[in-house]
């Protein structure tokens, strides 16, 4: 005690001193009362102390559930990923809730009167979100091609107190016409820019788990070339995609089903045929800058104009897109078919409740069927084991495991341990 008043011994020591004193002390034997003034000056000090190694500890905490490093497979194990916008970001591609203002930086540049108006009206009505623009574009635009559907649409919103049929003598079905058409124009330019982009650690990754586990398929709904650009340097065919003729029938050949279309594929206004790019290629070309909008906006077929075949933000767009359909059956069989459904980076919003449903129907049809979460939103696997637990009778909660750290840097680290060796793989081998 004496070394302790005097202040040579620093803090921490005191600290330490005092705690063995107080365990290892009798318990019959009374303290002296100098010990409360003792421990009132270093109080403030265990706290810190307390509160730094307490914070060290929970720095330490890796925020992936314990039993996904437990996941082992063998060759028979069916894994399927579905990657959603999140895998893409570390390649630099922007989420659905930047590209407004980018469709509004393209917009000005074209200058309509129309465009510009709309802009404002948005900006104005604080409306921010490209989903709900493209859904109200498409939707306006069908509706006005039959005023029918108009007079209806007053009824619904109304409940029938407007007369709506004076409005609808004013609308100009030409210029709703004009807006889709240029919003549907600007949203393949925006998308187009992601050619220039490449693959980041969350793509080579699945290419290395590739290498190693043939019995995978990809589903992804981002239009961009990153995961098809890491699987074709590697040596690895893609199959099942929008234009199957042009596939080789490789042994090294994976199903990647592109939900949302894709930056190389165009589709045909007039006569509907469906085209492919070579995705390397078109790279190149567009890195070069050596081919003009014309040239790739003209069907070969039939003279009439090329669009990108990609899937707006629309909350509907399931109706909308037939060319799509086999791509949707083919997702929907990839996720039936797996033992493992990994899903990167996508959000599960209600905009894409298509995928949720089929998502959540195969996870009732096939009760061994478990899924992980790799998102940095900490609240995702909850939220679907609680969704399921509602459909799914006697759910069991670890079949959904999470993963909460960015993708590029959790993803590699958890597919290495799932290929680590097992008793029934090296079985099967030998
Ligand atoms: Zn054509």
């Amino acid at each position: 005690m004496e070394k302790i008043e005097t202040g040579k011994c620093p803090p921490e020591e005191v600290l330490d001193r005092f705690y063995v004193f107080l365990n290892e002390k009798p318990t019959d034997e009374l303290l002296s009362p100098r010990w409360v003034e003792i421990w009132e000056k270093y109080k403030p000090y265990a706290v810190e102390q307390i509160s730094k190694m307490t914070e060290e500890a929970v720095k330490s905490i890796r925020m992936v559930e314990k039993e996904i490093w437990e996941i082992r497979i063998d060759i028979d194990t069916r894994v399927t990923f579905l990657l959603g916008a999140g895998a893409s970001v570390p390649s630099g591609i922007p989420t659905v809730d930047k590209l407004l203002s980018e469709l509004w930086k393209q917009a000005k540049r074209i200058g309509h009167e129309d465009l510009d108006r709309l802009s404002g009206w948005c900006e104005e009505q604080k409306i921010t979100n490209i989903e709900d623009l493209l859904t109200a574009a498409y939707i306006s635009d069908f509706a006005a091609k039959n005023r029918n559907i108009v007079a209806l649409l007053g009824y619904f919103f109304f409940s029938g107190d407007q007369n709506p049929s004076v409005r609808i003598s004013e609308i100009d079905v030409s210029s709703i016409g004009f807006l889709q058409d240029t919003l549907q124009t600007l949203f393949g330019l925006l998308t187009s820019t992601m050619i220039s982009t490449g693959p980041n650690p969350t793509h080579k990754a699945i290419v290395d788990f590739i290498k190693d586990h043939k019995n995978t398929s990809i589903i992804t709904t981002n239009y961009d070339g990153c995961m098809d650009e890491a699987l074709l340097k590697a040596g690895i065919g893609l199959k099942d995609t929008i234009d199957s003729e042009n596939e080789k029938n490789d042994i090294d050949v994976i199903k990647l089903t592109k939900m949302h279309g894709s930056i190389n594929w165009a589709y045909c206004d007039s006569c509907q045929e469906v085209r492919q790019f070579d995705l390397l290629f078109l790279k190149e070309i567009y890195e070069k800058d050596m081919l003009s909008y014309p040239v790739m906006g003209i069907c070969k077929n039939c003279g009439g104009l090329r669009r990108p075949l990609l899937v707006p933000p629309l909350s509907f767009k399931f109706l909308m897109f037939p060319h799509l359909i086999d791509i949707w059956n083919s997702a929907r069989q990839s996720i039936e078919d797996a033992d493992y459904l990994i899903i990167v980076g996508y959000s599960f919003s209600e905009a894409d409740v298509y995928i949720t449903k089929i998502i959540s129907r195969s996870m009732a049809m096939n009760r061994n069927k478990k899924m992980i979460i790799i998102d940095t939103n900490p609240n995702l696997a909850s939220y679907l084991r609680e969704r399921f637990s509602a459909h799914i009778e006697e759910f069991d909660q670890k079949r959904i495991l999470g993963a909460y750290e960015s993708c590029e840097k959790i993803l590699p680290e958890i597919l290495s341990h799932m290929l680590a060796k097992s008793d029934t793989r090296k079985e099967k081998k030998i």
